[in-house]
């Protein structure tokens, strides 16, 4: 199976699995396990944060740093389609119970002029505005890169405003390789950045939340509340490291893949993609039918491509480590390939 429905889907390798068994371990949650301490040191190291914290799952670790960046009853500014808005299951409103303001965007930026209206003016009837979150690369909008002079841009209406800054950089490393822009540049800019190390870097589990000392001490009382405080996580946090290490500046390979599959498609009659919207890894493209989209998708899964579906004719194909160049060819011919059987059968 060529499983393009997500860079999720990737599993452990043979060397991973070798560190995973060598990992020295104590009690993370007593601050005892010396492989977490290595992990979070290397992010903030990397990121130019001067403290992290290694937490179960991206969605906890955006949560935390809502509920440690805010009060209940406050406003957060998100992207319509952020991954806080629409698959962390209305954990705002649960966990911190703030409100969210949300810009639509085709590309992951925000009118920065709109922001600057959404920011409630000091007055007893209205709620505080505390926090502004971007997400780099976007997931639901085709893992968008955001430029890193628009990056300064907002951060000057956060200043200005005295909002929390914060990035959901689940596939920052996506973006920094995309942009050749350093995670210490794309992430220094902001109060606080969520990294996922189970995407595209291919760990099994776990995601670092990075921030200012007083915040991560704070976010680590979050962690402990939602049951994300985990003991012997050497275990995975090894596998972390081993992705931050090995796994970083090989994505390049996944964007090269995604461009090469968007290019056969866009050669193809009955399919559209804008290849221009193609940056990191992960291609969007559309077919108008008005077969059901899960009968086409299971059509193809039938011959051993995995896609997903991102709307309404929307289609998803992600590339990962465990997806060669050979095999991102094969998919396109093979979606190719079995559009136009449905297309020529109408
Ligand atoms: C995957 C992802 C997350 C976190 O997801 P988890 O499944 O909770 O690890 C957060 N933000 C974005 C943009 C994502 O793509």
């Amino acid at each position: 199976m060529i499983d393009l429905r997500s860079d999720t889907v990737t599993k452990p390798t043979d060397e991973m699995r070798k560190v995973i068994a060598q990992a020295e371990v104590g009690d993370d949650v007593w601050g005892d396990d010396p492989t977490v301490i290595k992990l979070q040191d290397l992010i903030c190291e990397l990121t130019g944060m001067p403290a992290s914290l290694y937490v179960p799952s991206g969605t906890m670790s955006n949560q935390i740093a809502i509920a440690s960046a805010t009060n209940s009853g406050d406003e957060i500014i998100c992207e319509a389609s952020a991954h806080i808005v629409k698959y962390e299951a209305g954990a705002p409103a649960l966990i911190s119970r703030v409100m969210t303001k949300q810009i639509k965007s085709s590309d992951g930026t925000l009118d920065l002029e709109e922001v600057q209206e959404l920011v409630r003016p000091e007055n007893i009837h209205f709620p505080v505005t505390s926090m502004l979150c971007l997400e780099n690369t976007h997931n639901s909008l085709g893992g968008r890169v955001l430029p890193l002079d628009y990056i300064h841009k907002a951060k000057e209406i956060a200043q200005a405003n005295k909002l929390h800054f914060h990035c959901d950089g689940a596939r920052l490393w996506n973006a920094s390789i995309a942009a050749n822009v350093s995670m210490k540049d794309y992430c220094t800019p902001f109060n606080s950045v969520s990294l996922c190390l189970s995407k595209g870097l291919g760990a099994p589990v776990g995601s670092v939340l990075v921030g200012l000392e007083l915040f991560i001490e704070k976010a680590k009382r979050f962690r402990k509340l939602l049951g994300g405080g985990m003991r012997q996580a050497g275990i995975i946090a090894a596998a972390g490291i081993y992705a931050v290490e090995n796994h970083f500046k090989r994505l390049k390979d996944d964007h090269a893949n995604a461009k090469l599959f968007a290019k056969i498609l866009s050669e193809a009659e009955f399919l559209e993609v804008d290849l221009n919207s193609v940056e990191t890894n992960m291609v969007f493209f559309k077919f108008k039918s008005d077969i059901d989209q899960n009968t086409i998708i299971n059509k193809l899964a039938a011959k051993d491509v995995a896609i997903g579906a991102a709307g309404k004719f929307t289609y998803r194909a992600v590339f990962h480590l465990q997806v060669s160049s050979d095999e991102a060819e094969r998919a396109a011919n093979e979606i190719v390939q079995t559009i136009s059987e449905i297309s020529g059968n109408k």
